[in-house]
């Protein structure tokens, strides 16, 4: 069992869980195997991942999301930060957004709107909830590839008017991305004038 000043104080490596110092971010063998940010292309949006769902990468996204280790979110933000400045050089964004859950009265916790709140302290930028889900839809990774697409159809909306904004959309993970694709189309109809994503983790290979 755990200590609260364990927990208070002590800062572990993300993916093996090694005790860190306050101003590490990973152990020193982890940081000299992190693999190089990816880039997948969703409705003709780059969408730059900094990490591969599989191993060590995974397992923390999973503490991350299933055992609530919400600590974690700034330190794996920093991951999606870095990769935001490697890959989208150049690029200036007015404000990040995040993938919605559905509101439906209950409190719900959002993987992605915690992450996408530390990515914009990490840049500078403010984080606003530009989008709305529509209705409730199932877990994406619950059912098969051919019902995705029809599982997220027309899902979100725009939350505003975002005329002449460059827009930097936020989720946990990217699969099909049938979930980003609908979120970029919402963003579209609210008038973004530029739009790029970035996700914590994406396929490990293309
Ligand atoms: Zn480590």
């Amino acid at each position: 069992m755990k200590s609260v000043a364990d927990i208070l104080f002590t800062r572990r490596c993300p993916f093996c869980e090694e005790v860190i110092e306050l101003d590490e971010n990973e152990c020193a063998s982890c940081r000299k195997t992190l693999p190089k940010p990816r880039i997948k292309t969703v409705a003709e949006v780059q969408c730059v991942y900094p990490l591969p769902y599989r191993g060590c990468y995974r397992e923390a996204v999973l503490r991350y999301k299933f055992e609530r280790q919400r600590y974690l979110a700034a330190q794996l933000a920093s991951y999606m930060a870095k990769a935001v400045r490697s890959c989208l050089v150049g690029e200036r964004f007015d404000l990040v957004c995040y993938v919605p859950v559905y509101k439906d009265g209950l409190l719900k916790f959002n993987h992605s709107k915690l992450l996408a709140k530390k990515l914009a302290e990490l840049l500078s930028l403010p984080c606003e909830e530009a989008l709305i889900k529509r209705f409730k839809t199932q877990k994406q990774h619950a059912i098969s590839r051919e019902m995705r697409k029809s599982n997220v159809k027309n899902a979100f909306a725009p939350n505003g008017d975002y005329t002449g904004k460059a827009v930097l959309l936020v989720d946990d993970i990217i699969t099909t991305g049938n979930t980003m694709a609908e979120c970029i189309t919402a963003l579209r109809t609210g008038k973004a004038a530029r739009i790029s994503a970035v996700t914590l983790c994406g396929p490990a290979r293309r």
